[in-house]
């Protein structure tokens, strides 16, 4: 039988099922079934995480591969997931591990301690809980990040912010950065083609902004046809600079064809710099392009004088005018993030990580 781990956020229903009340899907469960996500279950009348302590993958990425340009540029961050998902993307680029039925695909046993102290001697400044949505495995990565704050390393959470107010408030207590996916502006794609709710992930969003200290930015992957139109990326882009500023970095990433959706084509890049011009026009400063080579789109330009301070090439750093306490070298504005004097020097290189190997007691 899995192993489980207590979960807080359910209640038990009149008709005897147990709703989960961890995401808006709220799945209600009769004893021994399990949620949409397939790793929260009841058991003994209780929603239990089947997780825990276990892990499809390790890798050390670049920090700009998550995407964040703006929190410890140049640094590494140790990357892992588990399995399972609560959306349903049809174009999902991690299928074989969210999509998993397979406990098999959880073949590395992964504690908090041994999660900590492998970051740690593998030099890396964050622990990152992506691959899959850590909303769905939220007590696993909580114990991760508290272990690591013990070691001095930061925790990232790589989400599509589709979870319900409670649990959320707790979770980001935890974390000290986030990347969230919108993945388009309409009720209709979130519906049809992720099984989720777009007001829902906006919620998400004013919350940490107005809410929380955490450090975050945003991911739109551009497929053709689907969520790319100017009318949309406008809508789009004037409500985050409404309700989140213009301080908050966008990035415009280019989609594969993957999973259930390989009738699209790559996205061309010039639809990600059309995007870029029209969000960078309806008043947001950091605005970026992804999965390309586009040194301009993808470097940062100081929104005061307009030089650009930190040079990108996809992960690749080049030119760095950044001070030590943040601000642009040449005129003094201060850029929003979070930085650490220097940056890192771990450049574009992806390196995957055996855990036992680094696994060394945390004391
Ligand atoms: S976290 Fe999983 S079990 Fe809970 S409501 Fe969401 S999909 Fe259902």
């Amino acid at each position: 039988m899995t192993e489980s781990h207590p979960t807080k956020y359910f209640h038990a229903l009149d008709d005897g099922r147990v709703q989960c009340d961890a995401c808006p899907r709220a799945c209600k469960m009769h004893e021994g079934q399990r949620g949409l996500c397939f790793v929260r279950g009841v058991e003994g009348g209780e929603v239990r995480l089947y997780t825990y302590g276990r892990s499809s993958g390790f890798c050390v990425d670049p920090i700009e591969k998550k995407p964040l340009n703006h929190f410890l540029p140049g640094s590494s961050v140790l990357s892992f997931g588990t399995a399972g998902c609560n959306l349903a993307c049809k174009f999902c680029q991690n299928w074989d591990m969210s999509k998993s039925r397979e406990m098999d695909t959880l073949a590395d046993r992964a504690t908090p301690e041994m999660l900590a102290a492998a970051a740690k001697r593998l030099g890396c400044s964050s622990v990152a809980y992506t691959y899959n949505d850590p909303v769905i495995f939220m007590e696993y990565a909580m114990d991760v990040a508290d272990v690591c704050h013990e070691h001095g390393v930061k925790s990232v959470a790589v989400t599509a912010g589709y979870m319900c107010a409670a649990p959320r408030a707790e979770f980001y207590r935890h974390m000290d950065a986030a990347n969230v996916d919108l993945k388009a502006f309409t009720e209709a794609f979130y519906r049809k083609i992720c099984g989720g709710e777009l007001a829902a992930v906006l919620e998400t969003l004013e919350y940490l902004r107005h809410e929380t200290n955490v450090w975050f930015e945003i991911t739109t992957l551009l497929i053709p046809g689907e969520n790319d139109s100017d009318g949309e990326i406008d809508q789009m882009t004037q409500w985050i600079m409404t309700k989140l500023g213009p301080d908050v970095p966008l990035h415009f990433t280019a989609f594969h064809p993957d999973w259930k959706m390989l009738d699209k084509s790559h996205t061309p890049p010039a639809t990600l710099t059309r995007a870029r011009a029209m969000a960078l026009r309806n008043g947001l400063r950091y605005v970026y392009t992804g999965n390309v080579h586009d040194p301009q789109g993808s470097s940062t330009y100081c929104p005061g004088c307009k030089a650009r301070i930190i040079e990108r090439d996809w992960y690749e750093l080049g030119e760095w005018k950044i001070a030590s306490d943040g601000a642009c070298e040449r005129c003094g504005t201060h850029i929003p993030g979070v930085f650490n004097g220097a940056p890192g020097r771990w450049g574009r290189m992806r390196l995957p990580v055996r855990l036992s190997q680094h696994a060394v007691d945390a004391a």
